[in-house]
């Protein structure tokens, strides 16, 4: 923490980036980390790959994260923000691993230690509650555009503090931000608040396309791109379907199968999916992700694969019989 806290001081020109599509926490803790070193007059480009989910669009500042790189920038240190591997940042890794300073900060049991220094905490529930340690370590002060990130960050990755990551610490420093001006109900609103109708439609597709492993320990969801095209939804509507299958009685391990938009035709009939796991915390699935070239936490974790839909099927619902 020290060392990271003295090169994040004697840095001039900053890169501070998260992975593509992003998550509260992802893009939470981009804008705190971001607008914390702008408060010390630090050149800084707030940088991720992938458009911002409408949920998040509210956010103060939302529109200091720019989606390329421009050649002309020529930074001194990067920050690194809630990725278990450099790749996760998308296509500018390459570009991003020639900057002399890398800063990884993290809170995934995959981590890979990439970077030139680390700060991984895998006890942290979120990416921001790390970015609130380090800015509270350097003494910032916490306006409400940075509380107002962290609150967000640290409600999303919690799941609204249900899932397994929630500890003492959430609360504590969500109480903190309630102080410096976030009003939780507003993020809430944003975050939780309202559908589209085609997101709806999606759901109900998504809904039925569930199929229960016989033992009934695994259950498994796919929204395909026809799914996506048909109701005139976005990849980010997707977020949180998972939830619907990871619920299910007696489940110990859920799938959520999405296939993503080809940008170039495969002649081979495959076709490329981002596949999500949750486990009931019975199964490491951090541990299957990575198997596959993934990574993620103990019990939400996800990995890219290039296949067919069958085959993907397959492989994953094979799992049960170790359930
Ligand atoms: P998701 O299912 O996309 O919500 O991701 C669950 C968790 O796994 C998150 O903490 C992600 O950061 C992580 N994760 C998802 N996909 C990957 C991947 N391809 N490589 C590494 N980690 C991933
Ligand atoms: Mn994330
Ligand atoms: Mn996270």
């Amino acid at each position: 923490m020290d060392q990271i806290i003295q090169q994040l001081n004697n840095s001039n020109h900053v890169l501070i980036a998260s992975h593509t599509n992003p998550d509260g926490d992802a893009i939470g803790s981009l804008l705190a980390v971001g607008l914390a070193l702008d408060s010390l007059n630090k050149k800084t480009v707030l940088f991720n790959e992938s458009p911002i989910p409408a949920v998040y669009r509210f956010l103060p500042f939302i529109e200091r994260i720019e989606h390329e790189i421009k050649d002309s920038y020529a930074f001194d240190t990067a920050v690194i923000l809630d990725c278990g591997n450099i790749q996760r940042l998308g296509k500018s890794a390459e570009t991003v691993s020639r900057i002399p300073v890398i800063i990884n900060i993290d809170h995934h049991i995959t981590n890979t230690r990439f970077g030139t220094s680390r700060l991984i905490d895998i006890s942290a529930c979120s990416t921001a509650e790390i970015a609130y340690g380090i800015i509270k370590k350097m003494g910032i002060r916490i306006n409400d555009a940075i509380a107002t990130s962290i609150y967000t960050g640290i409600l999303t990755d919690t799941g609204s503090f249900r899932f397994s990551n929630t500890n003492k610490t959430a609360f504590t420093i969500c109480e903190e931000m309630i102080g410096c001006g976030v009003n939780p109900y507003e993020v809430a609103r944003h975050v939780y608040g309202t559908y589209s109708l085609g997101r709806i439609r999606l759901l109900n597709l998504a809904l039925d396309s569930i199929e229960i492993s016989e033992n009934r320990k695994l259950s498994m969801m796919t929204v395909t791109q026809d799914m996506i095209e048909e109701t005139g939804t976005q990849p980010e509507d997707v977020d949180g379907l998972i939830n619907y299958v990871r619920r299910i009685e007696d489940v110990k391990l859920a799938a959520l199968i999405h296939e993503e938009k080809m940008n170039s035709h495969h002649s081979n009939g495959f076709k490329n999916f981002r596949v999500s796991l949750r486990s009931d915390g019975s199964v490491d699935v951090a541990a299957i992700a990575t198997s596959f070239g993934g990574g993620g936490h103990a019990s939400a974790a996800g990995f890219d694969i290039e296949t067919t839909l069958d085959e993907i099927k397959a492989r994953i619902i094979g799992f049960s019989e170790k359930l």
